[in-house]
């Protein structure tokens, strides 16, 4: 039996977040997702003597709280598959002495003294609601929630407020945000090496999906407890896997998870308008496969988009299409989808199966392609422009061996784009000087010492190409490279 005790750091978010929300956390919390859980919600209803909202009555509340068939109690029961059981009461409205603020601390004891609630029956189990017309202008944030008071605080002035407390009580279980990394058109994915959008990801309640209640992804739900075994599978070898949609309880698998070996797994999961996910808005992510990173068991999850890095939008693998990761040599392609789910590929480095993937939109190293316009030496994950046609026929280059693409998920490097005539042949072609060839790596032009040496590292006289007077110097300069050998690590794959 494995006991797992996990310590919740809230990070403190600024106020020029995107979504706007506060976690007010003084003191870590820890928590032990069990899963089954039974949360008693007090909701208290207050104006401020200066300020009032009259746009739901106490019913109304009640309704949206714990019996509608949208209810936030609804939508945690078919999230958790049953596993969160939410009960509770609505109070008010309550008219407080106090005048309009953003003070979510001293408002919470004013509208807890109003509706007669003790302080001492509040706990993690119970947490407090209070719904106010914060403000007058904003607050920094929409929800305001401190762990330690168990109180939970949202504004009337965001329409969507419900939602946001089904996202504060996401917090109270324990869950921390769905980020979205940033990758500036890098494949790194990770805190090194993206930017951290902290509430990047518009397909989780806990990150900017909260502006309407949306499932939580498959990160979000091992972490909560809410998979059983069956639900969730590491996967370790090459093969065909398949994902059931997540939103429905059943015993078949809604997660994959993968090893990155960088400290990361992949999760992936397949989303289908049915239930709650009915109110995602994106068509695209019902086409594929969505990817999270992920340390293991984490309340915390990272969406990638491994089609456009730095876009938090269309994120899903579709079908057709598949994602090589530069870091693992892990490769994840979606297959074929039905009603209930869809097939993936997995590939692993190290499997044979590897080598020969072909799959319509990859391209290899040393392909040129062009995508609207501009042609691109491609180079593993990377792209080289160059700038004209006439630098590009200059360098010995065809328009016969061109394939027309699209490129728009491979990095650009503008370092070595081929914008003079003075380039040289970009890095990953062969160069030939004298009766040498020598292979273009960033550290400089390598010689290969025989025939052999070239064939094995996939060298062809069809991409090799004179070298031009900038090749020269390079080469002078590139004396002590040590020489290509068998399968050198050096090439570009
Ligand atoms: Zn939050």
């Amino acid at each position: 039996m494995r006991i797992l005790i996990f310590l919740i750091l809230f990070i403190l978010v600024s106020i020029f977040l995107p979504k706007n929300e506060l976690i007010k956390e003084a003191k870590a919390d820890s928590y032990v997702p069990s899963g089954n859980k039974n949360l008693y919600v007090r909701v208290v209803l207050a104006n401020f003597s200066n300020a009032s909202f009259s746009g739901v009555t106490p019913g109304e509340m009640s309704s949206q709280m714990f019996y509608s068939y949208d209810s936030v109690r609804s939508f945690y029961n078919e999230e958790s598959y049953g596993k969160v059981s939410i009960t509770g009461d609505v109070y008010g409205w309550f008219n407080l002495p106090a005048k309009q603020s953003c003070d979510a601390e001293s408002v919470f004891d004013q509208a807890v003294a109003a509706a007669g609630i003790s302080v001492s029956s509040i706990s993690g189990s119970s947490p407090v609601v209070v719904v106010a017309p914060f403000g007058p202008s904003y607050c920094g944030w929409v929800g305001y929630s401190s762990l330690s008071r168990n109180l939970i605080a949202v504004t009337t002035t965001n329409p969507n407020f419900v939602a946001t407390i089904a996202h504060e009580l996401g917090h109270t279980l324990g869950l921390a945000h769905a980020s979205f990394y940033n990758c500036d058109n890098r494949m790194l994915f990770s805190i090194q090496n993206c930017i951290v959008e902290e509430y990047g990801d518009d397909y989780d309640v806990m990150g900017s999906g909260s502006v309407k209640m949306v499932h939580m992804d498959a990160v979000h739900k091992e972490f909560a407890g809410w998979f059983n075994s069956s639900n969730i599978q590491a996967v370790a070898n090459s093969g065909q896997y398949f994902l059931e949609s997540i939103e429905n309880t059943s015993s078949k698998t809604k997660a994959i998870k993968i090893n990155r070996g960088d400290g990361q797994y992949f999760y992936l999961e397949y989303r289908q308008p049915t239930g709650f996910d009915r109110n995602l808005d994106s068509q695209q992510i019902f086409g594929g496969v969505l990817i999270h990173l992920a340390p293991n068991h984490s309340s915390k999850s990272y969406l990638i988009n491994p089609l456009s890095p730095s876009q938090a939008t269309n994120p899903a693998l579709p079908v057709g299409r598949f994602f090589s990761d530069p870091v693992s040599g892990i490769t994840i392609a979606p297959a074929y989808q039905t009603n209930s789910g869809i097939y993936v590929d997995i590939t692993f480095p190290s499997a044979q199966a590897l080598t020969s993937y072909s799959l319509p939109s990859q391209f290899a190293t040393g392909d040129l392609v062009s995508d609207q316009g501009t042609v691109y030496w491609i180079v593993g994950r990377n792209k080289i422009a160059f700038t004209s046609a006439g630098l590009f026929s200059s360098l010995g280059f065809s328009w016969g061996s061109v394939k027309n693409g699209d490129v728009s998920n491979y990095q650009e490097m503008e370092k070595l784009m081929v914008n003079t005539k003075n380039s040289r042949h970009p890095i990953g072609a062969w160069v030939k000087y004298g009766n040498t060839i020598y292979y273009s790596h960033e550290s400089g032009l390598i010689p290969v010492p025989s025939w052999e040496v070239f064939l094995s590292n996939g060298g062809s006289l069809d991409k090799t190409f004179n070298a031009n007077q900038t090749d020269v110097n390079l080469i002078k300069k590139s004396y002590n490279l040590k020489i290509l050998e068998s399968n050198d690590y050096r090439i570009y794959k």
